[in-house]
């Protein structure tokens, strides 16, 4: 047997492993990861053993993943673009996104989960996953309080925030980005 999806941890599962695949562009703009025309490795561990890697190769507006996954005893390769966008973020400077890569979506997201390839949290279907646990709806209100702050959409199951308001600072509007990033990543590692 072994099919595709077997061996893999599930979204919506405990998952047993802390590393879990994800991967965040903003880690990669911070580590001066995105300067075009390069490449990088990433990787994951679960019980001691690299449960997946995927090498990075940088172009100007995008990102070629070339994903490792384990499946028993073989491992998947898979290679597929990722486009970035980019928004002005700190006064001066640029903050990159990730548009999802599955098929119809594009959202703008800043990190991608692993389910087969990467993609948001949206497509992975985590948000239905998780609803049936009441953490998940306490969590959900904070981070809808963040939002509120943030003047972000409230439409749909996940709030999302918007721009930084005027008259907020750059350090709160980072702390509740931070927090609200915090809150939905404990949702999904749960
Ligand atoms: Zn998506």
């Amino acid at each position: 047997m072994g099919g595709k999806g077997s061996g893999r941890p599930c979204f919506g599962a405990r998952a047993t492993t802390e590393d879990y695949p994800s991967i965040d562009v903003r880690h990669w703009q911070r580590d001066g990861l995105l300067v075009p025309y390069q490449s990088f490795n990433q990787q994951w561990f679960q019980h001691g053993k690299v449960a997946a890697s995927i090498e990075v190769c940088t172009e100007p507006d995008r990102v070629i993943l070339t994903h490792h996954q384990s499946s028993g005893e073989d491992w998947e390769y898979e290679s597929y673009p990722v486009d970035l966008d980019w928004t002005n973020c700190n006064p001066g400077g640029q903050c990159p996104w990730f548009l999802c890569p599955a098929f119809g979506c594009d959202r703008r997201v800043a990190i991608l989960y692993e389910s087969g390839i990467f993609a948001c949290r949206h497509c992975c279907q985590l948000a239905y996953s998780c609803q049936r646990e009441g953490n998940f709806l306490r969590a959900l209100r904070r981070a809808d309080k963040i939002c509120a702050r943030l003047g972000g959409e409230t439409t749909g199951i996940i709030p999302r925030y918007g721009r930084k308001p005027k008259g907020m600072r750059w350090s709160t509007y980072e702390r509740l980005t931070d927090q609200y990033d915090t809150i939905l990543d404990a949702l999904i590692r749960r």
